[in-house]
This record gives C-alpha cells, structure tokens and sequence, in this order.
C-alpha cells in the first residue's frame, strides 16, 4: 500500500525528532491511529505553520513508503480547537482524552465512530473554555471514557448480573465477569452503589453534552468499574481520567 494518503486525522502526540522535525501520533477515521513524520517542521518557515500540534483537527496527506512511519506531505487546519490552548483544566481533559484513545485504539483498524467521538469531545471542551457551557469536569471525562468503552466493543454489561443473569439485587461491580453482579455473586467484585450504576447507564445512553449528575463517591465508583473492564478485557490501564485537586 505504497502512495499517498489523504485522511482527516486528530494529533494525539507530537514529539521531536532530530534537529527540526516531528513524530506525530495521529489518530484517524479510517485508518485507525498512525505514525508519520514531519520534516523540518520546527523551522521558522515551516510550510507546516504550528498545525501539528497535539489536538489539532486536520485534513492531512501522507506519503506511504515501506517503513511504519509515514512521511507528511501536506497539512490543513479543519479545527485547532484555538480556546482550549488557553485552558489548564480543557488542556488537561484534552491530553488525557487523546491519550486514552491512543492506548485504547492502537491499530490500524479504522473505528470512524471513535474518531468523530474524540472530535466531538475536543469541541466540547473548546466551548467550555471559552465559557459557552458549564465545564462537566470529572463527570464529563468518565462519559467520555464509558462511550469509548462501548466504541471497543466493551461496554459493561449493566442490564442483568454478568455472571448468573438475575435482574435484581445488583450491588457488585466486576471486571471479571465484565460487568454489574448480583449479591450471589459477588465474590471478586466491589460495591456499586444506584447512583454509579444510574451514571453508567445514563451516560452510556446520552449525548457527551448532557451528562448526568453524581456524587464524587459515585464517580469514584464509576472510574473503578471503567479501569476495571479494560484492564481485564484489553489489559490497558489509563491515567486518571480528570486531575484530583
Ligand atoms: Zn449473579
């Protein structure tokens, strides 16, 4: 598959390279994440201006020769998300979003719906820190991270126990079994409270922009249950998903 390559593609990464150039992680809609290199991108006369940096929306064309590393050819900007740049809190939501999708979407198998997801979730916390809507925070992250989930092809089993399938008494979380467990079998599991699992199944049915409210303890929950799945499931651990004060 040697040529060119035209794709739109979000930077997840972008690192030094050498004297002048750059290491880009892109993630894209139809490629999956992907390599490449920009040349003599740190020069003051880059044709590249400063697009390549992390988070910037691009429509980008690529030249594929053997090597894994794709070489970039042309850039456009289709969104640099400019307002968040300016926000320590969105900055931080920003990086550890791209961060997830890299770890968690790490091959060449194309999952448009998670590419348009990340977009999607870049332009939320670019409208929150230009103060167009109220920051979602911790609970904003964890939605973000459940609809991933559920993009994987791991959503947690929420509806009956994982294990045995009994509709009630639901009062465990475990990763094992991939999902909500009843009190018979909670063995292996840890406590989720209704207002975890209400969050977890709320979330999961609900635009990014209106998540449901939860307590902090809820949350914590909630985080425990989304570490738990991936790393049983896709032996992944992420960073936390928001910055403890
Ligand atoms: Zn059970």
């Amino acid at each position: 598959m040697a040529g060119p390559v035209k794709t739109e593609a979000v930077v997840l990464r972008s690192m030094r390279y050498g004297e002048a150039d750059r290491i880009l992680q892109l993630y894209t809609p139809d490629r999956g994440r992907l390599s490449a290199i920009a040349k003599g991108v740190r020069r003051a006369r880059s044709r590249f201006g400063g697009r390549l940096e992390p988070f910037f929306r691009l429509r980008i064309e690529l030249h594929e020769g053997r090597s894994e590393l794709l070489t970039v050819t042309g850039a456009q900007t289709v969104d640099g998300y400019a307002r968040l740049r300016g926000d320590a809190p969105a900055l931080d939501a920003a990086a550890r979003a791209c961060d997830a999708v890299g770890r968690l979407f790490e091959t060449s198998e194309p999952h448009p719906g998670v590419f348009n997801l990340l977009c999607r979730e870049l332009a939320l916390l670019d409208e929150q820190a230009a103060g167009q809507r109220a920051p979602l925070g911790w609970r904003g992250a964890l939605a973000f991270r459940l609809k991933l989930l559920l993009a994987a092809g791991l959503a947690p089993q929420l509806a009956v126990c994982a294990s045995c399938g009994e509709h009630e008494h639901l009062v465990g979380f475990s990763g094992a079994a991939g999902g909500v467990v009843c009190a018979a079998c909670e063995a292996g599991s840890f406590p989720l409270g209704e207002d975890a699992y209400r969050f977890m199944t709320e979330a999961l049915g609900r635009a990014l922009t209106e998540v449901p409210e939860a307590s902090d303890p809820a949350l914590g929950q909630v985080e425990r249950a989304i570490a738990a799945t991936l790393e049983h499931h896709a032996h992944v651990r992420l960073m936390p998903a928001a910055a403890r004060v």
